[in-house]
C-alpha cells in the first residue's frame, strides 16, 4: 500500500535511479485518496505495463482458438460473437486519468463527452481477432451500456479502426435496463453465440446482474469451466461490478465512504 500511495502522490513527477534518492513533489492537483489514487494507478498499469497488453493479447488469443475449434462445427444458425466495448475492445483510460487528476470519479456528462471524441485506443489482440472472426462470416454484436446519445462517437471510434460489422444493426446500446440479457437473446434467436467477450461479468450472464460480491463469487465459481472457454474475460483493474458490488451500486456515495469500505474488506495481518 505504501507503494501504491508513493506512485499517487508523485504520478507523473516520479525520478528514480539507482543508489540515488527518490524525491517525492506532489502537484496541487495530484489525488491522494484511495479510490482516487487507485485510479490513477490502475491507469498507468493500463496504459504502461506491458503485462497488461500480454493479458489482452492472451485473451484474444484464446478466443481464436476457440473461435477456430467452433468453425469445425456444424452450426444451425448463423454464427456470431457477443462482444462488450468499454475495457473488452476499446482502452478508456484517458477518461479515468482526467476525471481522477481533478479528484473527480465517473459521471455520465464527462463521459459522453469522452466518447463523442471516437479516441479510445483499441486493446492488443482485438481488432485482428475481430477481423479474423469476420473473414469466416461471424457476425460481431457489439452489446454495450453506452448510451444512444453515444452511438455517433462510438461508431467513429470503431470505424476509424477498421472493425468489422460497426453499423447500426450491430451496434446495440442501453435501453431501459442495464442487463444485457433481453439483447443477448434478441441475437441469440437468429445466430449461434459461439462466443461472449467481456471485462465485467455482466457482460456473461445476467446471474450477475446487481448481485453482491459473495453472490457473484460463488456464481463464478460455478461457471468455472466456461472462462477460457466460451466466455473470454479482458482485465479491468479500473473500474467494474467487481468494485460497484462493494458499495450496493449505490450512486451516492462519497469518495471518503469508498475508501472506509475498501478499507475495511481488505485482508491484512
Ligand atoms: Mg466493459
Amino acid at each position: 500500500m505504501r507503494l501504491l500511495y508513493f506512485f499517487i502522490i508523485s504520478a507523473g513527477i516520479v525520478s528514480c535511479c539507482p543508489g540515488k534518492q527518490i524525491v517525492q513533489t506532489a502537484t496541487p492537483t495530484a489525488e491522494t485518496g484511495l479510490v482516487s489514487g487507485g485510479k490513477l494507478f490502475t491507469a498507468f498499469y493500463q496504459q504502461q505495463a506491458a503485462e497488461y497488453k500480454a493479458l489482452c493479447f492472451q485473451a484474444y488469443n484464446l478466443a481464436a482458438l476457440r473461435l477456430s475449434e467452433e468453425l469445425k462445427k456444424t452450426s444451425p444458425l448463423p454464427r456470431a460473437v457477443v462482444t462488450d466495448i468499454d475495457e473488452t475492445m476499446l482502452d478508456n483510460s484517458p477518461y479515468a486519468v482526467h476525471q481522477a487528476l481533478q479528484g473527480k470519479g465517473y459521471d455520465l456528462q464527462s463521459w459522453m463527452e469522452w466518447t463523442a471524441m471516437g479516441a479510445c485506443d483499441t486493446l492488443a489482440g482485438a481488432l485482428s481477432f475481430f477481423k479474423y472472426a469476420a473473414s469466416n462470416s461471424v457476425e460481431i454484436f457489439y452489446i454495450s451500456n453506452r448510451e444512444e446519445g453515444e452511438r455517433e462517437g462510438t461508431l467513429k471510434n470503431l470505424q476509424r479502426y477498421g472493425f468489422p460489422f460497426a453499423d447500426n444493426e450491430h451496434l446495440i446500446l442501453r435501453e431501459s435496463e442495464s442487463s444485457k440479457e433481453s439483447r443477448r437473446q434478441r441475437v441469440a434467436a437468429t445466430h449461434n453465440i459461439v462466443l461472449y467477450l467481456g471485462d465485467n461479468l455482466p457482460d456473461f450472464h445476467s446471474y450477475y446482474d446487481k448481485k453482491p460480491m459473495e453472490e457473484r463469487e460463488k456464481v463464478t465459481v460455478g461457471f468455472a469451466a466456461e472462462f477460457g472457454k466460451r466466455f473470454i474475460v479482458l482485465p479491468n483493474p479500473n473500474y467494474g461490478d467487481w468494485e460497484s458490488s462493494l458499495y450496493n451500486y449505490r450512486h451516492q456515495i462519497t469518495k471518503e465512504e469508498m475508501d472506509k469500505k475498501i478499507r475495511e474488506i481488505l485482508k491484512n495481518y
